[in-house]
Order: C-alpha cells, then sequence, then structure tokens
C-alpha cells in the first residue's frame, strides 16, 4: 500500500478564513473584507490498495479561470478566494502521469464537497464516489449555492454512495467505516469545517495517516486548536480539533491537512504529531 500527495494548484484564502477571526457573523465577515491573503496548496490523495486504487478528494479544476464559472452573485468567491490551477495539473491528468488509468479507481472518497475537494469528479466516471449524505444533500439548490457549494458544475451522472458508519468505534472516534476489507483503510466523522465532513485514516505498519480534509488548515492550527474563519459553529470546530488531538496521543499519527503547504513533506518523512500529555 502506498499514499501519494497530488497537488492540484494553488487556491489563494483570506488570512482571516486560514485564522478565523471574531465571533458570530462577524467570522464571515473578516473573511470576506480582510485585506491579507495566504496562498495553499489544494492536495487530493491517492492510495494505492491491494483492492485498487482509492482516491480521497477530487482537488479543484482549471475551469475555475472561466469566467463565469463560479456564480457571479456569490460574495465568497467575489471578494474572498483565487484559483490557480493549470489543466495539466488536474487529477486525472496526473493520474495519467503516474500511469494510473481512472478506471483502476475503485473508489473515491469526498471529505466534503467544497469546490477545490469535488472539482473534479468528471475524472471518475468509473469509481464508486462516497459522500457522508447529509453533506451530499446540503450542496443541493440555490441554498447550497448560497453556501458556497457548486451543485450545477457536479456531472450529470453524478449519484454518491453514503458512506453508513457502521463499524463501530476507532481511536477517540465514536464511529468509523472500514473502506477495506482488512481495516487499513477508515473514514472517520470530525465535523465543525462543515456539519457532515469527514477524514480518511490511513494506517500503514503501525502509524495512521490521518488525511484530514479541512479540520484545519495546518497542523500548526490543529495544535493551537484555531478553528478556520468558515466553519459554522467553531465551538465544534474546536471540540474536533481536540478529539483529533486525542486520537494522535493514541497511536503514531501523521496530519495532513488538504492546504497545509507542510503535508507533502510530513508524508514522505513520515512526521507524526508530538503532542505533550
Ligand atoms: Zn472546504
Amino acid at each position: 500500500m502506498k499514499i501519494h500527495a497530488i497537488q492540484t494548484g494553488i487556491v489563494e484564502v483570506k488570512k482571516n478564513q486560514v485564522v478565523g477571526k471574531g465571533v458570530g457573523v462577524q467570522r464571515l465577515l473578516n473573511v470576506l473584507f480582510g485585506r491579507e491573503w495566504e496562498p495553499v496548496p489544494i492536495y487530493a490523495w491517492v492510495i494505492e490498495h491491494e483492492e485498487g486504487v482509492i482516491v480521497v478528494d477530487t482537488g479543484e479544476t482549471a475551469r475555475t479561470s472561466e469566467p463565469g464559472y463560479f456564480p457571479r452573485w456569490q460574495p465568497y468567491y467575489n471578494l474572498a478566494v483565487r484559483f490557480h490551477v493549470k489543466p495539466e495539473q488536474e487529477i486525472g491528468a496526473q493520474l495519467k502521469q503516474m500511469g494510473i488509468n481512472s478506471k483502476d479507481v475503485t473508489r473515491v472518497i469526498l471529505t466534503h464537497m467544497h469546490t477545490d475537494h469535488a472539482g473534479r469528479l468528471h475524472d471518475f466516471p468509473n469509481s464508486v464516489i462516497h459522500v457522508n449524505m447529509p453533506e451530499y444533500h446540503r450542496t443541493r439548490g440555490f441554498r447550497g449555492q448560497i453556501d458556497g457549494y457548486l451543485p450545477h458544475r457536479m456531472p450529470g451522472w453524478f449519484s454518491p454512495q453514503p458512506i453508513e458508519f457502521d463499524d463501530g468505534a476507532f481511536g477517540s472516534f465514536g464511529k468509523s467505516w472500514s473502506v477495506t476489507t482488512n481495516g487499513a483503510i477508515k473514514v472517520v466523522p470530525p465535523s465543525g469545517h462543515t456539519p457532515a465532513h469527514v477524514s480518511v485514516v490511513v494506517t500503514l505498519e503501525d502509524v495512521s495517516y490521518f488525511l484530514a480534509g479541512d479540520t484545519s488548515y495546518s497542523e500548526e492550527n490543529l495544535l493551537r486548536k484555531i478553528p478556520d474563519g468558515v466553519s459554522p459553529d467553531p465551538n465544534q470546530a474546536i471540540d474536533t480539533l481536540q478529539n483529533i488531538l486525542s486520537f494522535a496521543k493514541q497511536r503514531p499519527t501523521v496530519y495532513l491537512p488538504s492546504h497545509d503547504p507542510n503535508s507533502e513533506l510530513r508524508l514522505k518523512d513520515k512526521q507524526t504529531l508530538s503532542i505533550g500529555l
């Protein structure tokens, strides 16, 4: 089994999104009208497993540079985000470069459905795509677009498979789902960034690789328990960060958020979290 980091370009967001600031509605206003930007990578993950290739998140699409790709009336896309994705950086193109055909990808698991995680579902028409259903329902219709999702950009054939969480507790998480028969790949439900957000934990030679999604934008923000500026419930996000720290106290854990510039290096060096007691 092997895990690969796939960087599908860069997204610039406001510093106030990476490190949330303020209380209540002010947090979102600080994101929209903050002056300082921060460029961060957009990672997706590819796991080569004996039961097939498993992809975690699909990264972003180069179509983000087309005028009108995002809803023009949406303040977040107008004021608070800039994407830089080249066609050759899309996940399908990079898999091809690695010699992996999209037909070899048995499953795709989405941590959540924001565009920089679900932007290239189009590359996986033959795969089973797993989504936590409350997250999927949140994307639907005009309400979904208000919340920043792009339901109208998802492929017409897209019909997600639910994640059932019927495999009991795993570490500090009360429920989990075993993706593979040997239990080496599990999905856990750390909510916060979105209410039904999930992460994928790959255990390889006693080290757990925590493919976090957006539980925090960096390892530093996990250690300092700083929720991002767009989580609907910052207190719940803080509880989740505490729970991830508890998980990492129980077993050696390499923490790999989707937008941490150091995630790729930590994966390569098997750099586990060190947490004081
Ligand atoms: Zn997100």
